[in-house]
């Protein structure tokens, strides 16, 4: 559930964007390497290679069941599509001095498949895994990630805008207790599934430069079908977890800017899914497939759910009470009523209805729309989509709404019809811009 509330998220994003008028390419996938990965193939005696290829593709179809409609899917073990970006930026950081060999003593979680600080644990243990880290010694290239501190205390203050707020606090903080280095390969020894590091074929990239590099591999960055419009040209939206959030705030502008890349524009910043208010673990056996809501609700119905009930950027609460009481209330006689009534007025006028003019539901829906569209700009989805019940809610089910309704039935009709919608909530690029300059600008005082 955790993959579907994010991949909704950057759908609904994407959705929105384009509604308003934008080209919009949207861009997910899968981090495919690492030592889980071969452990888990190990114990059921495939390949690494096997193993993802039987996987992935249960993602994928998962995802096009819940009509993400993202343009690419990455494949982090791509060697065709997603390699030869990551072997070249690697080489560029090299050239420009940000990787240098060392041999590092450290403590490394399996579970996180990640190098952890004494700073990072609770009692000893990982917090997230409730195990201690092992103690690991070995030869790492690492990525100088502390010499771009500075940098990017102004980039974060001034560029890469973090939502919600929270967060962009909560990195800044981490920014100023300072930045080590950054572990970017592992001896082959240790970890054989990956990129081999270009030029030091006994090291394999670690997580940061391989997966991170997703969202320009998929513009084919550093290729002969280099798409980098997209990224230089337009705005670009990273959505991720709060588990990785931070190495999307610091690791990846640093690697980019060593790359001469510009960095991102917005990170947005979700949280996690809990299960009848309890953390969501096989152990407990609270675990929610998204197939059990599907079957059982549909797929609309599991993506207004995760619209609607989830702050973004809060942790979120999933229960099968909650999701009977929205579905009935909101979905079933809210909208499901809306929408009969319009369809039933509809075959009644003989599939036409007549806007009259002047109506004051006309300028009641236009503003309704624009305080609609200044939430979804501004990502508070959740919001957006409250405000957008407000309009079909306020057609109760009185005799005289009823008798209003048919006087004046140009209300549904604007919900249904596309092109006035998309007139009044079409933004240019720029409108946008100064959009997200004034969050900055009213975080900054
Ligand atoms: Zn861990």
């Amino acid at each position: 559930m955790g993959h579907v509330l994010e991949k909704v998220l950057a759908d609904a994003c994407a959705r929105w964007m384009r509604l308003r008028g934008d080209e919009v390419r949207f861009q997910t996938g899968a981090d495919e390497h690492g030592v889980k990965i071969q452990q888990t193939a190990d114990r059921e005696k495939l390949t690494p290679k096997e193993l993802v290829d039987r996987n992935v593709p249960l993602f994928q179809d998962l995802y096009t069941r819940l009509q993400i409609s993202a343009d690419v899917f990455v494949r982090t073990s791509d060697k065709k599509a997603h390699w030869p970006t990551v072997i070249e930026l690697w080489k560029k950081l090299r050239d420009a001095g940000a990787l240098q060999k060392r041999t590092y003593a450290g403590l490394y979680c399996s579970g996180c498949e990640r190098f952890v600080t004494v700073k990072d644990l609770a009692n000893g243990l990982c917090p997230d895994h409730k195990i201690p880290p092992q103690e690991v010694k070995e030869e790492n290239w690492f990525f100088l990630l502390s010499a771009e501190q500075r940098w990017l205390a102004h980039l974060l203050q001034n560029e890469y805008l973090i939502i919600p707020e929270f967060r962009a606090k909560e990195t800044l903080m981490l920014l100023e207790s300072g930045l080590a280095d950054v572990s970017f390969s592992r001896p082959k020894s240790s970890l054989s599934w990956g990129v081999p590091v270009p030029g030091d074929e006994d090291q394999t990239m670690y997580v940061w430069c391989d997966a991170l590099t997703n969202y320009i591999s998929g513009l084919g960055f550093f290729t002969d079908h280099e798409n980098a419009q997209w990224w230089n040209e337009g705005e670009v939206t990273h959505v991720i977890g709060k588990d990785i959030a931070r190495f999307h705030a610091l690791i990846w502008p640093a690697m980019l800017k060593n790359a001469n890349v510009r960095p991102p524009d917005r990170l947005l910043i979700h949280g996690f899914l809990t299960s009848e208010g309890e953390k969501m673990s096989k152990t407990t056996g609270n675990v929610v497939a998204p197939d059990d809501v599907i079957s059982k609700y549909g797929v609309d119905a599991l993506r207004f759910f995760l619209a609607h009930e989830i702050p973004v950027g809060n942790d979120g609460d999933f229960s099968w009470k909650r999701f009977g009481e929205l579905y009935d209330a909101k979905m079933r006689n809210q909208l499901g009523n809306l929408l009969n009534r319009v369809l039933v007025l509809l075959k009644k006028e003989g599939g036409y209805v007549k806007i009259p003019e002047g109506s004051k539901d006309v300028s009641r829906t236009s503003e309704e729309w624009k305080a609609f569209a200044g939430k979804m700009d501004a990502f508070d989805l959740n919001a957006g989509i409250q405000q957008a019940f407000g309009l079909v809610s306020a057609s109760p089910r009185s005799a005289a709404w009823r008798s209003h309704f048919v006087m004046s039935p140009f209300f549904c009709c604007r919900l249904s019809q596309g092109p006035r919608i998309r007139s009044a909530g079409s933004s240019t690029s720029r409108t946008r811009r100064r959009c997200s300059e004034k969050i900055l600008q009213s975080r900054q005082k």
